[in-house]
């Protein structure tokens, strides 16, 4: 059916705006007003759709959109910022399991396509099925509902027949079309269960780089059915997606100097692994931390997930201010993963205040910790532990990290002795010019406020 000239061209401008929507993520200044211009461009492409003439079961789609939009409004509301890993891994598994629902329904039409066409709603299905069914283990690995990672006995060759299996059953639905009921009943069920047999190994801090080659799939996926449907927004949408997943899949590989393979496949030690550290954790109070890092010139700040945790982000920009107002130079030292998901750290900077020139990537700022007189460490761990560099029997052995270890002296805010979120024990905190200052981000920052108002 060839389309009105209204309802392309909404969907062409829909598309267009995401494009634009994306082009303003690709900066913590423009990240909110990206998010914006590309929901109206969906609100435009939903509008246009029910536009088409003759369209039929209207008032299930506004039921289907109504439920829709009031779940993810809600969640949307309620989500505190630490659980936002968990919510991006379930709206990604929404997208894949939708993609793969347009292609069972348009296998169970049997309408006659192409063999290109069917190729792909089946390419989509596959891939749809694997990222809703693992995107929903990473979303239970991420809330706690799943703790461990459950490796089954020859689990990679177990993964390669599912896989196989998966493919063959496509190929033959392609060669069959239209399929048999039972034949795309057992695809779908083999699609679903290499998901979540592949996602259930995966554990620990490999899970941010599953969750965004997932939201890669879910692209593919959406992009594929588009092209079933002929609907270009979706297209479009699909493509930037998975173009945008990708990349991401790679730049947090990079990140954590594993192969992507290496993540998919290898057990992770999720705890205890590594060398015995000698030594012992020496405690500061908040009254010498703050006298350190006043009459110093060079500190840097090092966050992490603690900080998010503790919502400590405006108490570190208002210690900040009075540092450099005591004409103390201070820069913001962010790791690629420190947190929950990527960007964690900027986001909540930026809602703070904290000025983007004042914030640096690790490949920027490595080389200076070394003439720095303070690194303060807040609520973050695996993403500064030394072990990374030389430890091979290390769970984080390869991955980067911030060079706090090289500053004069190290300053250290957390609770207790707890571990971080690969479970390791950290070497830096057991070194010579290591100080810890226990408790919670929040208050404690704030105890460093009150001594250093008092240093005048
Ligand atoms: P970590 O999880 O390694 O460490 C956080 C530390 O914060 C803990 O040791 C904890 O110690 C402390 N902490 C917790 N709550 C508070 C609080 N209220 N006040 C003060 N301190 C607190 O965090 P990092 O940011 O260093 O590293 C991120 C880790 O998460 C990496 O291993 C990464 O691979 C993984 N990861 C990253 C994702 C991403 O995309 N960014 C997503 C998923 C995982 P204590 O209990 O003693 O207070």
């Amino acid at each position: 059916m060839t389309l009105p000239i209204y309802v392309q061209g909404a969907w062409f401008a829909g598309a267009a705006l995401f494009i634009f929507g994306l082009k303003g993520m690709s900066s913590p200044a423009s990240a909110r007003k990206g998010i914006v211009i590309a929901g109206y461009g969906m609100l435009i492409a939903i509008a246009a759709t029910f536009l088409i003439p003759g369209l039929k079961n209207l008032a299930l789609m506004a039921v289907a959109l109504a439920v829709g939009g009031a779940a993810a409004w809600i969640s949307g509301q309620k989500v505190k910022m630490t659980d936002m890993p968990q919510m991006v891994a379930i709206y990604n598994g929404m997208g894949g399991g939708a993609a793969a629902a347009i292609a069972a329904i348009e296998f169970a039409r049997g309408d006659a396509h192409s063999t290109v066409t069917t190729i792909l709603a089946v390419l989509g299905a596959l891939i749809g099925a694997v990222s809703f069914t693992g995107s929903c283990v990473a979303w239970a690995k991420l809330q706690g509902v799943l703790k461990k990672a459950i490796r089954l006995p020859a689990q990679n060759a177990v993964n390669v027949l599912l896989a196989l299996n998966a493919v063959g059953l496509g190929a033959a639905m392609v060669v069959m079309a239209p399929a048999q009921p039972e034949l795309i009943l057992f695809f779908f069920a083999v699609s679903l269960i290499l998901g979540l047999i592949v996602t259930l190994p995966i554990g620990g801090a490999d899970m941010p780089v599953v969750i965004s080659l997932f939201n890669a799939f879910t692209g593919l996926a959406v992009g594929f059915e588009g092209y079933v449907l002929g609907n270009p927004a979706l297209i479009i949408a699909g493509i930037v997606v998975g173009a945008a997943g990708t990349l991401l899949t790679q730049l947090m590989a990079k990140a954590m100097n594993r192969p992507l393979s290496n993540i998919l496949f290898t057990p992770l030690v999720a705890s205890g692994g590594g060398e015995a550290i000698s030594g012992s954790m020496k405690e500061v109070g908040a009254i010498d931390a703050a006298a350190m890092m006043r009459y110093a010139s060079k500190v840097i700040i090092v966050p992490g997930y603690g900080m998010a945790v503790a919502h400590a982000q405006h108490k570190v920009w208002e210690m900040t201010e009075i540092l450099e107002e005591a004409g103390v130079e201070v820069k913001f030292a962010i790791h690629p993963v420190a947190g929950r998901m990527p960007g964690h750290m900027n986001v909540l900077l930026a809602e703070a205040g904290v000025p983007y020139d004042k914030i640096f990537d690790l490949e920027e700022i490595n080389g200076e910790f070394g003439q720095a007189d303070v690194a303060l460490i807040i609520g973050a761990n695996d993403v500064v532990n030394p072990s990374a560099r030389t430890d091979k029997a290390s769970p984080i052995y390869g991955m980067p990290i911030l060079n706090a270890d090289q500053a004069q002296n190290v300053i250290v805010i957390k609770r207790g002795k707890g571990t971080g979120y690969s479970g390791v024990e950290n070497a830096l905190f057991y070194t010579d010019n290591c100080r810890m200052l226990y408790g919670d981000a929040q208050p404690m920052t704030g105890e460093i406020i009150q001594h250093l108002k008092t240093m005048g």
